[in-house]
């Protein structure tokens, strides 16, 4: 999902990783703790002091979006769901779950972790703005103690909110899940109240920027378009997982793919297998035996003149790894492959022999044909 996230470091082997928006978070934070929020908070003070309590006060941000991913990433594995990545980005911060929990009690567990943690926190910075300023501290660290509390406060409220994939919404799909025993039907109300949240934010965004507030208007549209798209997507993800359920790659591969002899020219491949059939792979075979695969991106590097001369033989891409799959592979398999190869087309070989190719259109085609009664759900019966 983040690409370009770059690692940090790690803790309790989990991967911590910071997306590169990150930053503009951390940029206009800093910004306005030191020039609204601490100069009316603390006045009469210098820049450069405001300055630095913004910088710490942006580290103390960091560090709360993380110890709330950490919590819900440590009740996770200890509940047998696999996670390996935290990563902080534009809108606060993700843990990765590498499976969906097996159960509404895993999924409320692991979603209530991380607002607990953010209210902990709350209550523990408030306390130690309470001691440091009895003590008779800077004015500066109660003021900077007093904002991560109410901070990690708004945080938990925040992430409460029934809003899927919101904390709060896997909260209420974990309680549907859980009176119902249907995931899938439980996923798409709270997902509907995600989608709800998204329009609404987006709403006051627009009215905000209406009354002038530009920044904090631009913010909430963001954010609400942010819960929209990523309710619409988890939904999606989950009816496909739900349509796929048992099925194995032999049930959908296609079981008679056109195949190419080594000896063909490209301009023959080009001109009489790919453009008349509307195709732009082929498994290479000579003699009954599979060779490898060919496809649009080999001929793409070749010169379009040497298109006559040069033979399949000498440019296909041999047998490997990659584009190769057992038919009894499942298809969230599958997908891992297509996610990890980046390649939609695959191979489907037992004892090196073909047995057919799989695309992943044959996937999207199965998913338009297959029914969305409850009974496709995966928790029914
Ligand atoms: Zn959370």
């Amino acid at each position: 999902m983040f690409s370009n996230a770059v690692k940090i470091c790690t803790i309790n082997n989990f991967e911590i990783r910071v997306d590169p928006s990150w930053l503009i978070i951390a940029g206009l934070v800093t910004w306005s703790l030191s020039q609204g929020y601490f100069p009316d908070a603390l006045p009469g003070r210098t820049g450069s002091v405001y300055l630095v309590m913004a910088v710490v006060a942006m580290l103390g941000l960091f560090a709360s979006l993380l110890l709330h991913e950490l919590a819900h990433s440590v009740v996770a594995r200890r509940l047998g769901v696999p996670i390996k990545t935290i990563t902080l980005f534009l809108f606060g911060g993700v843990a990765e779950l590498e499976a969906e929990p097996k159960s509404a009690r895993t999924e409320f567990w692991i979603a209530i972790a991380g607002p607990v943690m953010s209210a902990g926190l709350g209550v523990g910075f408030w306390t130690l703005s309470l001691i440091v300023a009895f003590g008779g501290a800077a004015a500066a660290s109660v003021a900077v103690l007093s904002y991560l509390a109410l901070v990690n406060i708004v945080l938990a409220l925040f992430n409460l909110v029934p809003a899927f994939p919101l904390d709060g919404g896997r909260i209420l799909r974990a309680y549907l899940w859980h009176r119902t025993g249907d995931a899938l039907a439980a996923t798409k109300a709270a997902s509907r109240s995600g989608a709800f949240f998204g329009y609404l934010l987006m709403a006051l965004g627009v009215l905000a920027l209406f009354q002038g507030n530009v920044l904090a208007g631009i913010w909430y549209v963001l954010i609400g378009a942010f819960v929209l798209v990523a309710a619409r997507s988890s939904y999606a993800m989950q009816r496909a997982q739900a349509a796929f359920e048992g099925t194995s790659v032999a049930a959908l591969m296609c079981r008679t793919p056109v195949t190419v002899s080594p000896q063909v020219t490209l301009s023959e491949l080009l001109h009489q297998v790919f453009l008349p059939r509307n195709i732009s792979f082929a498994p290479v075979m000579e003699d009954g035996v599979l060779l490898g695969h060919i496809d649009r991106s080999v001929l793409s590097r070749i010169d379009q003149e040497n298109w006559v001369t040069t033979r399949v033989g000498d440019v296909f891409v041999g047998l490997n790894d990659q584009v190769m799959i057992g038919p009894d592979v499942g298809i969230d398999a599958l997908f891992e492959t297509i996610r990890k190869t980046n390649r939609r087309k695959i191979l489907v070989v037992q004892d090196h022999h073909l047995l057919g190719v799989i695309t992943l259109s044959d996937l999207t085609r199965h998913l338009s044909l297959t029914p969305l009664s409850p009974s496709s759900g995966p928790r029914t019966s």
